[in-house]
């Protein structure tokens, strides 16, 4: 157990969208983990091949974390009204 003494606290019923950072200019792609496009709901939660404003390749290893987001979201849905996710404000 943890105790936090001021914590921010997110319902999974309010989380909807994950955001994904490119490393190099720090522009955030926002993928909607709830409704998914056709080629999400074919080959899963995925990035374009490179950041749409720098260019650069993303990581390799993201699409597969991404992916497993996507289950694990999917998975966990059908309880989201009594779980929520909790973290150190600061
Ligand atoms: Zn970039």
């Amino acid at each position: 157990m943890r105790v936090m003494t001021n914590e921010a606290v997110i319902s999974l019923e309010d989380i909807r969208c994950v955001s994904v950072s490119c490393l190099n200019c720090k522009t955030k792609v926002l993928l909607d983990l709830r409704e998914k496009s056709d080629h999400a709901d074919r080959y899963g939660l995925t990035l374009p091949g490179e950041c749409p404003v720098c260019r650069k390749p993303y990581d390799s290893a993201l699409n597969g974390a991404l992916t497993s987001l996507q289950v694990a979201y999917d998975a966990v849905r059908v309880i989201e009204n009594r779980l929520s996710f909790r973290g150190d404000a600061g």
